[in-house]
């Protein structure tokens, strides 16, 4: 099955090359493969699966949509599934903002969302400059790729939009001003202000901000609440529209509900993908209908109306709030961070353990040469992709990424327990010692 994969597959394939697996069945947080072997899945689709997999109230949702003789398609008309769907998006939202939200339906992807929302916020302006950050990843289409920060997949691309200006991500780890720890971020919102004001920084007046509060492909990197605090702050008083991207960080993942309520801000415009259609294909962008500039027609696709979709999404919010999994992920994020910090004194190359909720990261670094001004390693890459295999061997799945493509990053289902986190840890620990023999 696999070889077959190869040979027929186009050579762009991503997640096969480093997770060789040809999976058959799936349950919770554990998938099969079609020799029969299980895994603890801590990839969950990239941070989609919010209930793991084949959850109870999503298949049972799924099913009453595939047996009530719903249209499964019409584009985005109406229908009593969108409105349940809307309803319960809606009552999600924080007070005081949801009397001034409005929803844009897109594409079935991420991608397809944050382009949207590059479009609605270019209209309102009339203005065409993005600022964006170093290390943040946004899709994969022309208008993502061009406020992403990774070079790499840029390189053969041409034509891309232009003026987008990259801004520094207080990445506490790798500060880039050469001074680690948390104070850090301050020396990125000082700079931020400072290229702002500066006539002389060639930063026209910008359409948008846009920013992950938890840069998820870059490495699992928590921005420090002071600092998203400040870029609501600067973002305001200069009137430029701030996006964020809850793609990977929204539906609960990170202990809240959205992530940008750790810090008490609200964007003017966020967008929502993975976990919002219930581990089913659906993309929103949520927005204050002051920068409804918009005309009729202004965001089209086919795929907007995703009936199953958002019927799982609705099942799965309402599931996500009874049960309080945004506080449950939280927990299971402070006993995750707990079970790996020790793994820093045990092991040299472990240099970084950090995240935000069930969005986790361990940067492994090369010892071998001497610190930075910042206090951090060499990124050491080969080693990563080593313990990578080390825990597929052992039963655990996890994606390896970050700038340097040295981050071991978690991303397990919110409804992961205690057992479990410990059970991930004890592999991971167990996966490490292994590599380095
Ligand atoms: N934004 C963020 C923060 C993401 O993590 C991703 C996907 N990893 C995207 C956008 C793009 O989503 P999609 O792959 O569904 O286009």
């Amino acid at each position: 099955l696999l070889h077959q994969q190869e040979l027929r597959e186009s050579n762009a394939r991503s997640y096969p090359r480093r997770i060789p697996l040809a999976l058959n069945k799936a349950e919770g947080i554990h998938v099969t493969d079609v020799d029969g072997n299980q895994y603890m899945d801590c990839l969950a689709g990239a941070g989609t699966l919010a209930l793991g997999h084949n959850h109870s109230v999503v298949i049972e949702a799924v099913e009453k949509v595939l047996k009530d003789q719903t249209p499964l398609h019409t584009l985005d008309l109406t229908t009593p599934v969108k409105e349940a769907f809307v309803n319960e998006l809606f009552a999600s939202l924080p007070d005081g903002f949801r009397e001034r939200a409005k929803v844009q339906f897109c594409g079935p992807t991420g991608g397809d969302g944050i382009e949207a929302a590059l479009k609605l916020v270019k209209t309102a302006t009339g203005r065409q400059s993005i600022l964006t950050f170093h290390g943040g990843y946004h899709g994969s289409t022309h208008g993502t790729m061009s406020v992403s920060g990774n070079l790499e997949p840029k390189k053969n691309v041409q034509g891309l939009m232009p003026d987008t200006h990259f801004l520094p991500y207080p990445y506490t780890y790798r500060c880039p001003f050469g001074k680690g720890g948390e104070e850090s971020h301050l020396l990125s919102s000082a700079y931020i202000e400072h290229m702002l004001d500066d006539p002389e920084s060639g930063i026209l007046p910008p359409a948008a901000m846009i920013f992950e509060t938890v840069q998820g492909e870059g490495g699992s990197i928590p921005a420090p609440i002071e600092w998203l605090k400040e870029m609501r702050r600067i973002t305001k008083e200069r009137g430029i529209p701030l996006i964020i991207d809850e793609v990977q960080t929204g539906i609960g993942r990170t202990g809240k509900m959205f992530s940008f309520e750790h810090a008490g801000i609200v964007p003017d415009v966020f967008v929502l993908s993975k976990a919002i259609g219930g581990s089913l294909p659906l993309s929103v962008v949520v927005y204050d209908k002051d920068l409804d500039a918009w005309e009729p027609g202004a965001h089209i696709g086919t795929f907007r109306g995703n009936q199953l979709a958002m019927a799982a999404g609705t099942a799965s919010l309402k599931y996500i709030k009874e049960q309080r999994l945004d506080q449950h992920a939280k927990k299971m994020g402070e006993l995750f961070i707990e079970e790996l910090t020790p793994l820093k004194e045990e092991f040299s190359v472990i240099g970084d353990v950090r995240g935000r909720g069930l969005m986790l990261g361990v940067e492994v670094v090369d010892p071998a040469f001497s610190p930075s001004p910042s206090g951090s390693l060499p990124a050491n890459p080969e080693l990563a992709t080593r313990i990578q295999s080390e825990c597929i061997k052992r039963g655990l799945i996890l994606e390896v990424g970050g700038r340097h493509g040295a981050v071991i990053r978690l991303l397990p289902p919110l409804i992961i327990t205690e057992k479990q986190v410990k059970e991930v840890a004890a592999i991971f620990r167990s996966a490490v010692t292994a590599s380095i023999k």
